[in-house]
């Protein structure tokens, strides 16, 4: 069984542990380095990538992850997540900094400020069945992808249809919606069977 960490310095780490276990993951929460290197894989969860990225200073988790990254552990992130993996982020603040990631440019809360939060159904590529019930949250979107990186879902309705919101480079997975918490452990299995071949 594939032992994923939860990246724990802020955000919905909870619902991530919770969506793994029902995935078959055996799931724990990363708060330092010596628990980094317990892990197959690591999630990194939604919540707000300003406060990820200066906590993940202060806990000297930086060069830990970036170098676990480099040697190609598989890493998911949702919504804050996916900004943490974008190389390059619009309309961030200056100082904060995501880890060795996707190439692909993010834009933070892109879906416009009067529009904190919406649904809308996202089909996932790889991932059989219904489409997603997406959740969006003060959710980034992907404006570019280099070319190593697959697109696997956009939005199929309403005014933002057309935008990417899943996408995937290698052992990296990102979405801008929340599946954690829908209770749809589907993306979770996509993501533990990833874990399982990187093995
Ligand atoms: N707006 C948040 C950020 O910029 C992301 C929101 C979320 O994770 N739900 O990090």
């Amino acid at each position: 069984v594939p032992v994923i960490g939860v990246l724990a310095l802020q955000g919905d780490v909870r619902e991530h542990v919770a969506a793994l276990v029902a995935a078959g993951a055996d799931a724990r929460p990363v708060r330092r380095a010596s628990e980094l290197d317990e892990v197959d894989a690591l999630v990194i969860p939604g919540g707000e990538s300003t406060t990820i990225s200066k906590l993940a200073d202060i806990f000297e988790l930086r060069e830990p992850i970036d170098k676990r990254i480099a040697d190609g552990m598989p890493v998911y992130g949702s919504c804050a997540g996916m900004i943490m993996l974008a190389s390059e982020v619009l309309d961030g603040r200056p100082d904060q900094r995501g880890f060795a990631g996707i190439d692909m440019t993010v834009r933070r809360n892109a879906f416009g400020r009067q529009v904190d939060s919406f649904e809308a159904p996202v089909e996932i590529g790889g991932v059989p069945g219904e489409p997603f019930h997406a959740v969006f949250i003060r959710a980034p979107w992907v404006e570019r992808v280099g070319d190593g990186v697959q697109v696997l879902g956009t939005v199929t309705g309403g005014p933002s249809a057309g935008r990417i919101v899943a996408v995937r480079q290698g052992n990296l997975l990102a979405t801008s919606f929340h599946p954690e918490l829908t209770g749809d452990a589907r993306l979770h299995a996509y993501f533990v069977d990833l874990v399982r071949a990187a093995r």
